[in-house]
């Protein structure tokens, strides 16, 4: 494995389209095994393949215990909406507000070119709208409002924040 490179904004790979994954072979494995390690690395909760230069529909998304890794992946439902504050490795030090599904339902391969499908709400389906618009080539802050500075400290307990609740969460689901 191997930490890559993340492109910022401004790079033009960020405003491309990628293409869809054909074969799943030795290259995916480890695109898909660098990305996580980088993501890692930065401290992040997703990556997109054309973030470390691969204009490849593959995404890694990984929160808390649950790890995600996505090939071709496509939004085949959604419902109802909130609004996020997300942040981006490619654009470090802002973030914003953007509309998303509060629900959705993604279809994608898994490394095994299994087909699977994920049904996720609430941030983790804001991390995954995020991740998907990398691959057609759309920046977060092209959609964003109210744009604002986040420091590193700032990035830190937003994580904790998240954690909290995830464990609250977890905590509510596990007493029904
Ligand atoms: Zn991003």
């Amino acid at each position: 494995m191997a930490i890559r490179t993340i492109r910022k904004e401004g790079d033009e790979i960020l405003s491309k389209k990628s293409k869809p994954v054909k074969e799943i072979n030795d290259s995916i494995f480890t695109l898909l095994d660098d990305m996580l390690e980088t993501m890692r690395a930065q401290d992040g909760v997703g990556l997109a393949a054309p973030q470390v230069g691969a204009l490849k529909r593959v995404v890694v998304i990984e929160h808390e215990e649950d790890l995600y890794e996505l090939i071709n992946p496509e939004i085949i439902e959604t419902e109802g909406n909130q609004v996020c504050n997300e942040a981006c490795l490619s654009a470090p030090g802002r973030c914003g507000d953007i509309d998303r599904p509060f629900k959705i339902t993604v279809q994608a391969l898994n490394r095994h070119g299994e087909t699977v499908t994920h049904t996720v709400d609430d941030f983790m389906a804001s991390v995954f709208c995020h991740e998907i618009d990398h691959l057609d080539g759309v920046m977060f802050l092209e959609k964003a409002t109210n744009i604002q500075v986040i420091t590193e400290q700032q990035m830190r307990r937003r994580k904790r924040e998240r954690k909290e609740r995830h464990e609250r969460r977890k905590r509510a689901a596990n007493r029904i």
